[in-house]
């Protein structure tokens, strides 16, 4: 094992992968996850102590906190994680200040950790499979990539559906049947006779009725253990940060320009992947946008939203209700990846299908370094 050198100074962020050989060290840095208790569930790196952000200044007190056995030496490497590396950074900027002069955040949190296929410990509450999971979830227990411990990421995953219409319908009853532990399904619209000819979540006896309401109770028919909320609002300005800051994983499935650029823009900021798809008559669009990893946002693509107007909704165009079932079930698929931390994501890749021709096909999307969104935070 190598050992530390003291004079060498810290970096104030570390990758996944210098931590992880950081943590290799001797004497063995110190690992601080300043996360909340109940974010702990979905999986801890193994030796981390337990100090949630707000308690980080009791370390450098006489009492010290009681998760430590011993106060921490301003001379001692300490790595702090959280779950984006933004909580992390400011306690490490904060104990800097105080003189821990080794002190180092892990860039991109316990989420870039996992996308690194770095090892995760099982945190407190995360709960082994029921005898029932165990059932339900047989065909995912036996592939390699997901197997029980990726079940159990699964089950801790929260996506949020934006819509719950064409895309959001096979999206969220897919996501709901493999068992991801909670999904936020918002639309403000009621169930229209319309909407049957592709809204797969909706029965003629709910016209009227919320779109967001009637889903919750459908998913949670089909999968009574998980969490589903409902949010039968407009998704505006003013409630998309606070609705989004609790969700892994944005998929958009909105039926408007402006929610999707709103959602864009506020995911960029808060460092949540969104599954984008779109669909025309019998053509239909999926990409990843994920900034946080390298890839593109919706504005490195479209730099502003349309001119209103410009393009006709599905109302005016139409489309084959065929179609947002396929990309919705494959939106699914790629939230499903990220959740895993498995696979190669769409990010970057732009898919287009053709069903008139019969025709898959996939463009590079790359970044645009002069983005006006997501170039800022390069
Ligand atoms: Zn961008």
């Amino acid at each position: 094992m190598e050992s530390a050198n003291p004079s060498d100074p810290v970096p104030q962020e570390l990758d996944p992968e210098q931590a992880a050989r950081w943590l290799d060290l001797e004497p063995t840095p110190r690992l601080i996850d300043v996360r909340e208790v109940e974010e702990l569930h979905s999986g801890v790196v193994s030796g981390a102590i337990h100090i949630p952000l707000r308690e980080i200044p009791s370390i450098v007190s006489p009492g010290t906190h009681p998760h430590l056995s011993a106060p921490i030496s301003s001379e001692e490497n300490i790595l702090i994680y959280c779950a984006k590396g933004i909580r992390s950074y400011d306690a490490m900027h904060w104990l800097r200040q105080q003189g821990y002069h080794r002190c180092a955040s892990l860039r991109g949190g316990i989420e870039a950790w996992r996308s690194a296929h770095l090892p995760l410990a099982a945190g407190p509450g995360s709960d082994h499979l029921d005898a029932d999971d165990l059932q339900r979830y047989a065909r995912h227990l036996t592939i390699p990539e997901v197997g029980e411990e990726g079940q159990s990421k699964l089950l801790a995953g929260r996506v949020l559906v934006v819509g719950g219409g064409g895309l959001g319908s096979p999206a969220a009853l897919y996501l709901a049947a493999a068992g991801v532990g909670h999904i936020t399904i918002a639309d403000d619209d009621v169930v229209e006779l319309s909407n049957l000819q592709r809204q797969v979540l909706y029965r003629t006896d709910e016209i009227g009725h919320s779109k967001a309401k009637v889903a919750a109770k459908t998913l949670s028919a089909l999968n009574p253990s998980i969490e589903i909320s409902a949010f039968p609002y407009r998704v505006t300005a003013a409630n998309a940060p606070e609705l989004i800051r609790d969700h892994h994983v944005v998929l958009d499935g909105a039926d408007n320009f402006e929610t999707r650029f709103l959602i864009n823009d506020l995911c960029v900021e808060q460092q949540v992947p969104v599954v984008h798809g779109s669909v025309y008559r019998f053509e239909g669009q999926l990409t990843v946008f994920d900034p946080a990893r390298g890839g593109p946002c919706l504005r490195c693509l479209h730099p502003e939203p349309p001119a209103e107007g410009s393009c006709a909704s599905c109302a005016e165009a139409g489309v084959l209700g065929v179609m947002p079932g396929i990309i919705g079930t494959i939106q699914a698929a790629e939230t499903i990846k990220i959740l895993l931390g498995q696979g190669e994501s769409m990010s970057g890749r732009l898919l287009l299908i053709d069903a008139m021709k019969g025709s898959f096909r996939q463009i590079q999307i790359p970044r645009r370094p002069d983005c006006i969104l997501c170039g800022q935070y390069q």
